[in-house]
């Protein structure tokens, strides 16, 4: 080939590889899934370059909040947890090591909360239907209250296996199976070589890096605001949870009472003094159950509670809206 000809070829290419890597950059941009899973909406929001690889990071992230899911939830009766639900109180059944662990973890938040947050908090909840404006009657409610008692579920780390000594008592992982979930996800996202994320599975979200050189700003609900915020945090690398009474409830014809899906275990009904409550943290899997515990608790033992854990931080908003906040965040004016 002749010099010329060389030449112009050799242009050509670089033309092409520029234009390549022109057409690329304007790929670089930020990528949203939404999908309706575990009772909730599930969202995500990633940097990626590349459009193909980037449907393909949120395939998997889906796919695993799928996967947790249709593990653990109470309501699909071949999941792993309901399977478990049926036969615990006649013989320890063998667990997977996740679910075992899942189910450790929710029992070291009893044992620190003094059984504020328990799981098997579901032997009355389970006859709550908060669409339908259902709740169990009194009588019903009193003789279920024995079968509340996180210190009736028995594990066996060898065998990973789990056993109910009180033949009533069921389980429901709807206070730290979201937070895991969202845990989960971010490690899937840090694998896939994401470095900019958000995770939020209802109230349960987590911030991988910052949005880009800002920070993420998060807002919590004003909880008898319908769609409004009552404040923003700027965040970046944490998790944060928001347990309200606002999300699922209904109002008692009788009582005008509210009647929401968090419940106190010592009476099985739902839990009293405040509308919000959220705890911010390195990781779902502790804040989900911290803002539940939280919610339980009250403003004075729940913020004893989060000051006594290193690295988290709540924000309470009562009934009345009245703000209180842990000391690692100030206090407001
Ligand atoms: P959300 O489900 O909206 O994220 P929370 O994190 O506060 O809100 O979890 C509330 C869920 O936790 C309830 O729907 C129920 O499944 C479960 N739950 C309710 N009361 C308790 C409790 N005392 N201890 C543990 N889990 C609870
Ligand atoms: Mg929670």
């Amino acid at each position: 080939m002749p010099l010329n000809g060389l030449l112009t070829r050799c242009c050509q290419r670089l033309l092409g590889v520029c234009l390549f890597l022109m057409a690329s950059q304007i790929q670089a941009e930020w990528r949203y899934e939404q999908q309706a899973i575990m009772g909730t909406e599930v969202s995500l929001t990633f940097w990626h370059e590349d459009s193909s690889a980037a449907k393909t990071v949120a395939t998997a992230v889906m796919n695993e909040m799928h996967r947790i899911d249709q593990a653990f939830s109470p309501y699909k009766p071949d999941s792993e947890l309901s399977r478990l639900n049926r036969e615990a109180s006649r013989a320890p059944v063998k667990v997977s090591d996740e679910l075992y662990r899942i189910i450790d973890k929710a029992l070291y938040y009893s044992r620190l909360t003094q059984g504020a947050f328990d799981i098997s908090f579901a032997s009355v909840g389970q006859h709550y239907n908060y669409r339908e404006g259902k709740q169990p009657s009194d009588e019903n409610r009193q003789a279920l209250l024995v079968a509340i008692d996180y210190r009736q579920v028995k594990l066996d780390p060898r065998a990973t296996t789990v056993y109910f000594s009180q033949p009533e008592l069921q389980l429901d992982l709807g206070g730290i199976a979201k937070g895991y979930a969202v845990d989960r996800s971010i490690e899937i996202l840090k694998r896939m070589g994401v470095n900019n994320a958000t995770v939020s599975a209802g109230g349960d979200s987590r911030v991988l890096g910052d949005k880009r050189g800002r920070p993420w700003m998060v807002g919590i609900k004003n909880p008898r605001g319908q769609e409004s915020i009552a404040l923003t945090l700027p965040l970046a690398d944490t998790a944060i949870s928001t347990s309200g009474d606002y999300e699922r409830y209904f109002i008692d014809e009788l009582t005008g009472r509210r009647i929401h899906h968090i419940l106190n275990p010592q009476t099985g009904q739902s839990a009293g003094e405040l509308a919000s409550v959220s705890v911010i943290g390195p990781q779902g899997f502790d804040t989900d159950p911290l803002s539940t515990s939280v919610f339980v608790l009250g403003v004075e033992k729940g913020i004893a509670l989060i000051e006594s854990i290193q690295g988290f931080d709540c924000i309470i908003i009562a009934r009345d809206g009245k703000l209180s906040f842990s000391s690692g965040l100030g206090q407001p004016e």
